[in-house]
């Protein structure tokens, strides 16, 4: 049984869970404690405990716990790959790099402790000196969903520890293993007992308890939309901080001036490695008129080349659907998308493997319009669409047209196009010649629109929602 991490002890929970291999449903990867609600007050009350102290602490003893983390997550890349690929079902090297990138994390904020920059500034006032300083919130509640187990966890812990804050985590029902290997690993780095706290457990009862706790500062959620809003208003409802980043509807436009080996690789990365479960995945690909049929033709000869089968096996290029919930959602949005008119192109079939697992075959919906429930909705599975766009406008205004603004790409050899694009897309983050999936770890990541609410994770951008700005006058 893996225990809970509250106040620097491991624990049992009130109930536990069974981790099941999406690739291989007979694997059970382990039992995890459940938390009830007492056990997330516990964890609560030891952080806000520690939270005055490690508010204070030397910056170089939070750099070296920090960098000591992201040098064993690194050394341990493999090992961690295995196990995140094992309960996600992302493939082996998609699991690899994403525990590369929580390892680069880490030390990128370790780096950051160094780095906290105040302002001192003449008054406008006479004999008077002004000091802009940055503070931690206190204590952060982390909630986070199940498509990156490791990563996302990272993001959020790395720069909370960094800034001064303590934290208790909070990982996916479906996905606790990876957040449990990186709490046994910050738990050996010598974070003082309550910094940091892992509860494991449902939304309902450990998410829950920390909205409602008035001593948990700041609430850094991603997820869906759904979920998302009712944090959002549990926060503000008593005014605590709150960072939510949530779906989207990405678009890729491919114009009839793309070089199209370009075109089909940015389409085929962005819209179905990590089985499309990613929330910058490219789902909704609009095509100038003229390429279009030769897109989607190319595209299809892609598809066809793609092995979908266990994450574990070398050579595997698209895992399961990460469980049969998730399965049942993309295949009823494929019928969904035939019922409206679209064309299943390729694909859209569940596959048997050797193994009982979610096995999807990647799916092409053609002749799609964004109308269609299919182009407007989160689908999160393996799922395009294709959308025929009349001239650049007309793509661009398509790829506007959604309540979404997480990313959005442009295929294009046209500088004045890409140019255009990049100040007119409605999106956080806009991508030239590249997947809409796939960013740096050092720079800002969000969305605008229904896609975010808040301020940026990630890069030196983090510090803005996991500090507070105090402002001292002091005469001279
Ligand atoms: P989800 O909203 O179902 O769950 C997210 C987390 O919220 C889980 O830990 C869950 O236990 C918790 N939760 C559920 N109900 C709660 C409640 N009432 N109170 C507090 N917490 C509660 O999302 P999911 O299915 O785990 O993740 C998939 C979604 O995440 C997709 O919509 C995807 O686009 C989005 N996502 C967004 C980003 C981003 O950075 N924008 C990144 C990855 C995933």
């Amino acid at each position: 049984m893996k225990q809970l991490y509250i106040n620097g002890a491991w624990l049992d929970g009130a109930s536990s869970s069974a981790n099941i291999n999406p690739s291989n449903t007979n694997d059970v990867i382990g039992h995890y404690a459940l938390a009830d609600a007492q056990q997330t007050e516990l964890a609560i009350a030891a952080a806000a405990a520690a939270a005055p102290g490690w508010a204070l602490s030397n910056i170089q003893l939070r750099a070296d716990a920090l960098d000591k983390i992201g040098n064993e997550i690194l050394a341990r890349r493999e090992e961690l790959g295995t196990l995140l690929s094992r309960e996600e079902g992302k493939t082996k090297p998609e699991g690899i790099g994403e525990v590369v990138r929580a390892g680069n994390i880490f030390k990128f904020y370790a780096a950051e402790c160094l780095r906290l920059r105040g302002d001192k500034l003449p008054s406008v006032r006479p004999n008077l000196d002004v000091e802009v300083t940055r503070e931690p919130v206190g204590v952060v509640g982390i909630i986070a969903p199940w498509n990156f187990p490791i990563a996302i966890p990272s993001w959020k812990i790395a720069p909370a520890l960094a800034y001064g804050n303590c934290v208790v985590m909070k990982p996916a029902e479906l996905v606790p293993a990876s957040t449990w290997a990186l709490t046994e690993i910050i738990s050996r780095a010598g974070l003082p007992p309550g910094v940091f706290n892992l509860v494991m457990g449902h939304g309902s009862v450990v998410g829950q308890a920390l909205l409602n706790d008035r001593r948990v500062n700041a609430i850094s959620f991603t997820g869906s939309v759904a979920t998302g809003k009712k944090v959002a208003i549990a926060a503000m409802g008593r005014l605590a901080k709150v960072q939510i980043e949530m779906g989207g509807k990405n678009p890729l436009i491919v114009l009839d001036d793309a070089d199209l080996a370009t075109a089909v690789y940015c389409a085929v990365q962005g819209s179905y490695f990590s089985t499309g479960q990613r929330c910058t995945a490219s789902s909704r690909l609009i095509v100038g008129k003229n390429i279009y049929p030769r897109f989607v033709a190319a595209v299809k000869e892609e598809l066809a080349k793609l092995n979908v089968g266990d994450a574990l096996t070398a050579g595997t290029d698209i895992g399961p659907v990460v469980d049969a919930n998730q399965l049942e959602q993309d295949m009823n949005y494929i019928r969904i998308g035939k019922d409206e008119g679209a064309t299943l192109a390729f694909g859209g079939e569940r596959l048997d493997g050797p193994t009982p697992g979610f096995y999807l075959r990647p799916a092409l919906l053609t002749d799609a319009s964004n109308d269609m429930r299919i182009s407007r909705e989160e689908i999160f599975g393996p799922v395009a669409s294709v959308i025929p766009a009349d001239s650049y406008e007309h793509a661009l205004a398509l790829a506007n047209d959604t309540e979404f603004g997480l990313s959005s790409g442009i295929v294009t050899t046209s500088l004045k196009h890409a140019t255009h694009f990049k100040r007119h897309a409605q999106a956080g983050m806009v991508m030239v010649n590249v997947p809409t999936a796939g960013v740096d770890y050092h720079v800002p990541f969000g969305g605008t629109k229904a896609s975010s609410y808040g301020s940026r994770e990630q890069g030196s951008y983090a510090a803005e929602f996991f500090t507070t700005v105090k402002t001292a006058y002091c005469g001279v």
